[in-house]
């Protein structure tokens, strides 16, 4: 059989690296971490970082095909490995969905608005800044994720304390806008320009963290919907896409639509379709890589997704086992754990979907079994 490769170990990899096996790949992930949630799964788990020329040529070698589960592969290491092999997504997207100055510069070429915004990369920059963009959110260009790397700032004085405490790193600063909901859209693109996606998620955050996805008809209007599927295909059109893209946006209580970002990989707000679609985002990812057709995916079951952060392993300053026993007593509950050891608070451990014949059995089951676990109800 071929083997396929992933840059990165996480979670997002160990799902890809189940769906390629199912499919009767064999894989190879390329992950320091010798613990790591995909490389213990992976056929093949070469321990370096994506900075190692020795084993990016060993990756190469190993595998027929390459993709990435982290956003954050220089963008040098994937043109290299794409000199040899198919590499989805390609070294030019991934370089721009690293950045969210070239990012949002991106999105306006291919006329999606984003929220009101300022590159900041020194000191002119930020004493140029439009009152009219605070209060805003300062954002470190690269590397922030979960809302790492971004402060809420309400004035100048803030700003630039705020940009002192984020090391003077090239940033974004962006106008709080007020959210009415959250949504994305995960399409996948082939070498051929073939595009389908998943249906829009509504995607609720606690704390800069996605906590809940819910994806069921109407859950955001059809109107809108319509509106954010047609921005995400033009998104992935103008990249040239090969891969699976999620766009995230934000809808407005004006009723307007803007968009917040986009990930060159499977996001955490798909997850769903493992279990509420007949192809998942990790299928997806399988098909883009190995050239395989894509048919459009059908999602047979409402679905309600729910994060398992770190915090639920914590009772009193005491670890524990959250009562998995209790949420699988519920119908459609699917149990899914990375396999991390170190549960630490706001770490992603794992998630739980629920499905189910109809929205309010689902909503039903979810709410439970958020009640059960100790998560917030939404
Ligand atoms: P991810 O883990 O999704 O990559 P991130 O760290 O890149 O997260 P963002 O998606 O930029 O962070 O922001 C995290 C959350 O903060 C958003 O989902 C939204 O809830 C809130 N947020 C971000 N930007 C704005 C804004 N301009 N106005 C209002 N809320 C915002
Ligand atoms: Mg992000
Ligand atoms: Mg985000």
């Amino acid at each position: 059989g071929a083997t396929l490769g992933v840059l990165g170990g996480g979670q997002l990899g160990r799902m890809f690296v189940h769906a390629a096996q199912r499919m009767g790949y064999f894989t190879a992930v390329l992950d320091p971490d010798e613990h790591s949630p995909a490389g213990r799964v992976s056929h093949h788990h070469l321990r370096a970082d994506y900075l190692d020329d020795v084993a990016l040529a060993r990756l190469g070698d190993l595998a027929e095909a390459i993709t990435t589960e982290f956003e954050n592969v220089p963008a040098d290491a994937l043109a290299r490995l794409g000199e040899r092999h198919p590499v989805a997504p390609g070294a030019a997207a991934v370089a721009i969905a690293q950045d969210r100055a070239e990012e949002k510069a991106h999105f306006t070429r291919c006329g999606v608005p984003c929220a009101p915004n300022a590159v900041i990369d020194n000191e002119e920059d930020l004493a140029g800044v439009d009152d009219a963009l605070l209060p805003g959110i300062l954002k470190t260009a690269r590397l922030g994720y979960d809302g790492k790397g971004q402060v809420r700032v309400a004035t100048r004085d803030e700003l630039r304390a705020a940009w002192e405490a984020l090391k003077r790193a090239p940033c974004v600063l962006e106008k709080l806008l007020p959210l009415a909901f959250e949504c994305s859209v995960v399409v996948a693109r082939g070498r051929d320009g073939a595009m389908v996606h998943l249906p829009v998620q509504r995607n609720l955050h606690r704390a800069g963290i996605l906590a809940v996805t819910e994806v069921h008809e109407g859950c955001v209007a059809p109107a809108q919907a319509k509106r954010v599927i047609d921005a995400t295909r033009a998104i992935a059109k103008g990249l040239d896409y090969v891969g699976v893209l999620c766009v995230e946006f934000f809808g407005l209580e004006d009723g307007s639509l803007v968009v917040n970002e986009m990930a060159p990989r499977p996001h955490n707000s798909g997850h769903w379709s493992i279990e509420g679609a007949d192809v998942s985002q990790f299928e997806l990812q399988v098909r883009t890589l190995a050239g395989l057709p894509l048919t459009p995916p059908r999602q047979h079951s409402p679905a309600i997704m729910l994060n398992l952060l770190g915090d639920l392993w914590w009772r009193d300053g005491q670890e524990r086992t959250p009562d998995w026993a209790g949420v699988l007593a519920l119908p459609g509950a699917h149990l899914h754990l990375y396999g991390k050891a170190d549960a630490r608070p706001g770490r992603k451990m794992g998630h739980l979907t629920l499905t189910g014949p109809d929205v309010a059995a689902v909503r039903t089951t979810a709410l439970e079994a958020a009640r059960r676990l100790g998560i917030g109800a939404f």
